[in-house]
């Protein structure tokens, strides 16, 4: 298992090499952050982790936000005044000029994907990414942006060490010799790549960060991009309330995760954009508190206050089959790891989940029905 591990990791953060788009190169001069009134853009922000973010930065004083994402309006996740909000579709290069227009920072999170059962049924769609990511890249470089934020995952990671449930907690440096999730997971190593590029070849700075599973409100609990948190969180409210006391769990439950919190997340994503160290380098942004499904299960019920009888779908996607995040790098460069732990976020998450559920029960409008 360990035969695929290659160096430790490496940052890019030096100097980039000299070519013709240096001249451009040199008129770029980046500060270490936005001032508050620089324009910050976010694009995917109608979804669960941009909108976090949107809310993040607006948290943190920004006043020049521009938030974009493919859905209509209504549809948005999370709405908030005094944001710049545009419904437009990021495949298409002249949207993604438009919208680059003197931003200061970009933070790339659109992306079409879902769960295990989303990515591992639509490759197609998930591949197709690379389209936003490669229209986005450019006009972040062309509108003189001073720096790009790309939100990787840890599915970029090479599948063959992931085989087994003992697992080897990731390093950065795990990604090659490469052997992704198929889809989702090679989209993500060639953006991953446009981003080292556009630093070395093109003198732009950019922030690459591998999520492992985040959670949280308000992120999508049904419809069938939902993630396993919210996914247990909800099966254990539906169980309860039908009063059919089983619950279906995808594969044997003994696939190990760790999650991370979206308050940890969003964290994370600014420590590193704004990290020197750190530039064009990928960096895992997730917990190391490694549980099984099965663990999750019980933890869900913990709080459900129930115990219901485990029924295993061993068809049912279920990726691979151990996976953690190992922290070693992200301290050693940034002195901070996420650290919230599954047991206080799933807390939160179940009971908005259950208020969700209440809510759309009562004909109220929800997440997912606008999702
Ligand atoms: P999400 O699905 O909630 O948000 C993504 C948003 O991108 C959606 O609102 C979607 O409408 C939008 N989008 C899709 N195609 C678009 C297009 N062509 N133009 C404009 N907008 C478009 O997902 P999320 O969980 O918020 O994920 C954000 C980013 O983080 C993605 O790049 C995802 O791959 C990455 N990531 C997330 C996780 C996780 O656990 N949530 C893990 C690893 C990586």
């Amino acid at each position: 298992m360990a035969s695929v591990r290659s160096s430790p990791p490496t940052t890019m953060a030096g100097r980039p090499s000299l070519c013709k788009e240096n001249v451009i190169m040199a008129k770029r001069v980046t500060r270490n952050a936005c001032k508050k009134d620089d324009l910050i853009l976010v694009t995917g922000a109608g979804g669960f982790i941009g909108g976090a973010l949107v809310k993040y930065f607006l948290d943190k004083g920004f006043t020049n936000i521009r938030a974009v994402d493919k859905k209509p309006l209504p549809m948005w996740y999370q709405h908030h005044g005094g944001v710049d909000s545009i419904s437009m579709d990021l495949s298409e290069k002249d949207n993604c000029s438009k919208v680059a227009s003197n931003a200061v920072e970009i933070y790339q999170l659109a992306a079409d994907m879902g769960g295990m059962g989303f990515i591992e049924r639509f490759r197609i769609q998930c591949l197709r990414s690379i389209l936003i990511n490669t229209h986005m890249i450019e006009a972040a470089y062309n509108a003189g942006c001073q720096r790009f934020f790309y939100s990787s995952s840890a599915c970029a990671y090479n599948t063959d060490l992931q085989k087994s449930p003992e697992v080897i907690a990731l390093k950065e440096s795990d990604a090659y010799p490469a052997l992704a999730e198929r889809g989702y997971g090679w989209e993500k190593l060639l953006s991953e790549m446009f981003c080292q590029e556009y630093w070395s070849e093109r003198g732009m700075k950019t922030a690459i960060a591998r999520f492992h599973n985040v959670y949280g409100p308000p992120g999508t609990w049904d419809g069938g991009r939902e993630k396993a948190p919210a996914a247990m969180c909800r099966k254990v409210i539906e169980a309860k309330e039908a009063g059919r006391h089983e619950i279906v769990i995808w594969g044997t439950g003994e696939q190990a995760r760790s999650f991370m919190y979206i308050d940890d997340c969003v964290k994370g994503i600014d420590l590193i954009m704004h990290s020197e160290k750190l530039i064009a380098t990928p960096v895992n942004l997730g917990t190391s508190e490694m549980i099984t499904i099965n663990e999750l299960v019980s933890i869900t019920e913990a709080i459900g206050g129930v115990k219901l009888k485990r029924k295993y779908d061993l068809d049912a996607p279920k990726g691979v089959a151990g996976r953690n995040s190992d922290n070693t790098f992200i301290m050693e460069m940034l002195g901070w790891e996420p650290s919230i732990p599954i047991r206080k976020g799933l807390k939160t998450t179940y009971k908005w989940i259950e208020q969700q559920y209440q809510d759309r029960k009562a004909g109220r409008k929800t997440v997912e029905d606008v999702a």
